[in-house]
């Protein structure tokens, strides 16, 4: 029987009580289990900042290596009694850290950095995680074994900042490389090219991690730790009586994720769905049980009461607007438009067109380079273009939402009861989910209305 994969995200490796509970959990789980680690809480943000200030300045090398170094002792020495292992821990980091002082101490040489560099330098925060976490595992009696997904084969397609992994590559190789009866710690984020490259998954992406070992290894579930309780009807921030979503679909969990549910990665279900691994969902903060899941995302279909299972909001995209009276009847603007930002490595969440404007989804952070690029492109028929960043985007997701009629009136009709205007929206692109535009003032408010129309009965009910 292969082992369950269980993913510890950097909210799960905050403070020093947080190792106690993950203690607790490995132990509950009875078996060996293979753990994906992500770098404590803000040190890959960290890093980031580390590694644009050692292009100006030599000192940041030796800064970031002392405070790394330092930054969990006091957790170490909470959780281990014996001075021989801490220093041995702070060793096996230090080595760690030595590679990452001399690559940054190099970044300040040159003043530059290439995009594997980058990649190379980002991962050290969950090599160090993984090591720390074994040191403590190990202490506590829990046997385990550091895996650097360099050691076992977790090969990826080389493209740097936003790789996938190759399982035609990887699957028998970390399947092998994880077999033994033991618990294995791999660092999360990363995999390597066929070069042996440093290769990231994107921000976020130890999620995307540990889905791909569940899937290389065939685990029987990938079990994801976190500070909050799963899928819920709307961001509790939001709304004062979310309900718990317990069986989410792999599409409803991706779609949620897309527009702005911060429980996990959009890339987290593309591995697991074909071999239908189920996705269990639980809060480390509650309790530690191992077979409660408070969320399950898996292939079993349900349909929610009211359709909509949950409303999900974003403040994180903005559109850029082409306007134009003939944008719409105009052959290959698209196409000039998409090629320049795919050059630029800008993702197109949406787009969304008519005969006199077209408007694009996409990250806000874009947004400015966006604008530049397309404003250099000699378009005919565009008489301007424009930056609308003060939006929200409000989607609605659930099987069923296009096969039954009367959703998206609901959803105006709560919108328009609250005074709310909707700026665009749009339907069928997915067959379970439908989005709007508000302005970003509404947000929250459209949030309420649309939460209290689908889940006002089922909250009474309850
Ligand atoms: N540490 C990485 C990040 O902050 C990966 C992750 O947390 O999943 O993006
Ligand atoms: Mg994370």
């Amino acid at each position: 029987m292969s082992k369950t994969v269980v993913k510890f995200g950097g909210s799960n490796l905050k403070c020093k009580e947080d190792i106690g509970r993950i203690i607790q959990v490995v132990r509950n789980y009875k078996q060996p289990v293979v753990i994906v680690v992500s770098a404590f809480f803000g040190v890959t943000n960290y890093l980031i900042e580390a590694l644009e200030k050692s292009r100006l300045d030599e000192n940041v090398s030796k800064n970031t290596v002392s405070y790394l170094l330092n930054l969990k002792r006091e957790t170490l020495e909470v959780h281990i009694q014996d001075n021989l292992v801490i220093e041995k821990i702070l060793f096996d980091i230090g080595v760690l850290l030595d590679e990452l002082g001399r690559y940054l101490q190099g970044i300040a040489l040159t003043g530059d950095a290439s995009p594997a560099l980058e990649d190379h330098v980002l991962a050290y925060g969950e090599r160090i995680s993984a090591v720390f976490l074994s040191g403590i595992l190990n202490f506590a009696g829990i046997e385990t074994k550091v895996a650097f997904p360099e050691s076992i084969g977790l090969i990826t397609d080389g493209d740097f900042g936003t790789a996938s992994v190759n399982f035609v590559r990887s699957t028998s190789l970390v399947r092998e490389a994880l077999s033994h009866d033991l618990v294995y710690v791999v660092p999360g984020f990363y995999g390597v090219s066929q070069e042996g490259k440093t290769t990231l998954f994107g921000r976020g992406g130890s999620d995307y991690s540990a889905a791909a070992i569940a899937r290389c290894t065939g685990a029987p579930s990938l079990d994801i730790w976190k500070d909050v309780n799963g899928f819920m009807s709307a961001d509790p921030k939001a709304v004062d009586n979310p309900v718990q979503i317990k069986n989410l679909t792999y599409n409803e969990a991706a779609e949620l994720a897309y527009f702005g549910a911060k429980i996990l990665h959009p890339r987290t279900v593309e591995p697991l769905s074909a071999p239908h691994i189920p996705i269990r969902i639980f809060n480390i903060n509650g309790e530690t049980v191992v077979d409660k899941p408070l969320s399950i995302v898996s292939a079993e279909k349900t349909i929610s009461m009211g359709i909509v299972k949950s409303v999900t909001s974003s403040q994180e995209f903005g559109i850029l607007k082409l306007k134009g009276s003939g944008v719409g009847a105009k052959p290959g603007i698209l196409a000039k438009v998409t090629t320049a930002l795919h050059h630029a490595g800008i993702n197109i969440s949406s787009v969304l067109t008519s005969q006199i404007s077209i408007n694009i989804l996409l990250a806000k952070k874009d947004l400015s380079t966006a604008y530049a690029l397309v404003s250099a492109i000699e378009l005919s028929v565009v008489g301007r273009v424009q930056i609308i960043e003060d939006i929200a985007v409000l989607a609605t997701v659930g099987n069923g939402i296009a096969e039954n009629y009367g959703v998206a009136a609901r959803i105006f009709t709560a919108l328009a009861k609250n005074g709310i205007n909707v700026v665009m929206s749009c339907s069928g692109a997915s067959p379970i989910v439908s989005y709007f535009l508000v302005a970003a003032d509404d947000c929250i408010n459209a949030v309420r209305a649309i939460h209290e129309e689908f889940f006002e009965i089922i909250i009474k009910t309850i």
